[in-house]
């Protein structure tokens, strides 16, 4: 029996659907799988945070993406880490120069929602895409340098200025991995990693922590970005 075969059986017996087409089956079918961007371009949001390196995005942030995004965040479909995990890696290693190692560094999510969800999606595919990009020969790893202070109100339904607000000051580096890090790997450029940019201010509050660490932030890479402050297609 073929993998599709097995698996579109495995998912219609648990009650699968393609979250792009909702076609029985697998949580994501081959059509849809194989309409997923494979590069990346960067995806500057508007307004720019002052002093934002540059973010880079596989897609944008609607249909198919968009429902895998949610699907594993929300609705914990474990299945569609793989497929998210490369088009992280595509954000990750496109256009990215070769030379000293790279570290990703997920962007930490609050721990409440972390317990609520039972996992941690940003962790989980940034992980993944670390593996992906080291078997492709990439000197890559992921660490979890960051943490956030209490009292970080959700995200979701601020405004950019009420965002930023929220933000301002919120993430701390863990200073015993950085220093772990910084003794074993003194040159790495590290890699913000999250899975969708709005308005660029988490990304540009969690290369501030870090670079406040002493480390070069070289990139933010993300699953996807919002249509409207973005040129891609
Ligand atoms: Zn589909």
């Amino acid at each position: 029996m073929s993998e599709t075969v097995r698996d579109g059986a495995v998912d219609l017996l648990l009650g699968g659907a393609c979250v792009g087409c909702a076609r029985p089956g697998r949580l994501l079918c081959p059509v849809c799988r194989g309409e997923l961007p494979r590069g990346a371009a960067p995806a500057w949001p508007t307004p720019v945070p002052e002093g934002l390196v540059e973010p880079w995005a596989a897609a944008s942030y609607e249909a198919t993406v968009r429902a895998m995004v949610l699907g594993l965040k929300e609705r914990r479909l474990l299945g569609l880490a793989a497929p998210l995990s490369r088009l992280l890696s595509a954000a990750v290693a496109c256009e990215l120069p070769r030379g000293s190692p790279v570290v990703l560094v997920p962007v930490p999510s609050r721990p409440r929602t972390v317990r609520a969800r039972g996992h941690e999606p940003t962790h989980t595919i940034t992980v993944l895409a670390g593996r992906q990009l080291r078997s492709g020969g990439f000197d890559v790893e992921t660490r979890r340098l960051l943490r956030l202070r209490a009292g970080v109100l959700d995200q979701a339904g601020l405004d950019g200025a009420e965002r930023a607000a929220n933000l301002a000051g919120s993430m701390r580096d863990r200073p015993s991995s950085v220093r772990r890090l910084v003794r074993r790997r003194p040159h790495a450029r590290v890699v913000i990693c999250d899975d969708v940019l709005t308005t660029g201010s988490t990304a540009r509050e969690a290369q501030r922590a870090l670079e406040a660490a002493g480390l070069e932030v070289v990139r933010v890479a993300t699953v996807a970005a919002t249509r409207r402050r973005i040129g891609l297609v």
